[in-house]
């Protein structure tokens, strides 16, 4: 059976269409579940009880659950249970914008990123949409607040599930729905062209980020095994066709990695690599992990590599490090309790 929370309000439309209901029952499901925040079919009261018995025949509303929360100031971490006892993560970030939410998409990850622990424990499969939603009702609920802007950032890769993705970021954006605007909603690839071309032609206004993390394609076929299958010159021109097509900046993400791809050179290389693209580059400081070698750049060369991409011209910022004392780079949680 499918479940309520991973289907699109038009999806709604058409199904009650189909049972000789008028479309507007969409619309109020959708107040109910994602406004009014109720869960039982029974409490839905604009709903006639024969409807509701109908709706709960066909789509079930259970939730994924909360196992553990680790928290420090400004982050927290949530570690949730699925149905079939697989374990994902999300994290929530106070910023001073207001709250954002990092989402997972797959349960592990196939890329194989050297240096990200999500990556070490294959993918077991797809997240539903319904399962990505429910990450951010569950956190809403146990801070009583309202989450204003969404990061797929977290374990997994979100265009190797393309269409539950999608149907996520619908559902979300809905404005009967969490209602959260289209620009405050990033998707994280590590570069899967295809699907890039393919997301370029959704006339969405979220936001782009690609995890590019060297400056040239030697170094980015050892850290990203994803570089073997798409090249860095094919992925440069498809950012470039994306912003032009969608005009929309491009985020791109570079983690610094001590001794690897940090240095004064390799700044000049990726400034000269990405001239005159309409992008932004988002230095990200490494969250280190027990179970990989790589360490931060230190400071210093943190801050001379981005001195650099700013004389060259680029625009960059230095990603604030959140969480790193409560395992939040991506998957640590979830490791450590499959692992346990
Ligand atoms: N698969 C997608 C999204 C998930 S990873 C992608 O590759 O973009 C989100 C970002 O976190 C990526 O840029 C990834 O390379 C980076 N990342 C992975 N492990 C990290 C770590 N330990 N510290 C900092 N960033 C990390």
């Amino acid at each position: 059976m499918r479940n309520i929370y991973g289907i699109k309000r038009k999806d709604l439309e058409d199904y009650f269409i189909s049972k000789g209901e008028k479309k507007y029952k969409a619309l109020q499901v959708f107040e109910w579940l994602y406004q009014k925040k109720v869960r039982k079919y029974s409490e839905m009261t604009n709903i006639k009880k024969d409807l509701q018995e109908v709706i709960s025949n066909d789509f079930d509303n259970k939730f994924i659950t909360v196992v553990m929360k680790q928290e420090d100031k400004l982050t927290k971490k949530y570690l949730f249970k699925l149905e079939d006892d697989n374990y994902i993560e999300a994290v929530l970030m106070e910023h001073n914008y207001g709250l954002s939410i990092c989402v997972s998409s797959e349960v592990g990850c196939n890329m194989g990123c050297a240096f990200c622990e999500s990556g070490r424990l294959k993918k077991v499969r797809n997240l539903e949409t319904h399962e990505m939603v429910e990450q951010i009702l569950l956190v809403e609920d146990d801070i009583k607040k309202r989450i204003s802007s969404v990061v797929i950032m977290g374990i997994g890769e979100p265009l190797d599930n393309y269409d539950n993705v999608l149907d996520f970021i619908k559902i979300i954006n809905d404005a009967k729905g969490l209602a959260i605007g289209a620009r405050h909603i990033t998707l994280s690839t590590c570069g899967l062209i295809p699907k890039i071309v393919e997301l370029s032609n959704e006339e969405l206004q979220i936001n782009l980020a690609v995890s590019l993390h060297a400056p040239n394609t030697q170094l980015r076929d050892k850290l990203m095994p994803i570089n073997r299958a798409y090249k860095l010159k094919d992925l440069i021109q498809t950012i470039k066709e994306y912003t032009e097509k969608t005009n929309r900046r491009v985020t791109i993400e570079y983690v610094m990695l001590d001794g690897v791809n940090d240095n004064e050179t390799q700044a000049l290389e990726l400034a000269k690599l990405l001239k005159g693209m309409n992008v932004y580059v988002n230095l990200i400081p490494y969250n280190e992990t027990s179970h990989m070698e790589f360490k931060k750049s230190k400071p210093e060369n943190l801050k001379k590599f981005y001195d650099i991409l700013i004389k060259q011209g680029l625009t960059a910022t230095t990603r604030k490090e959140f969480g790193s004392n409560i395992d939040a780079a991506c998957g640590q949680l979830r490791s450590k309790e499959v692992e346990s």
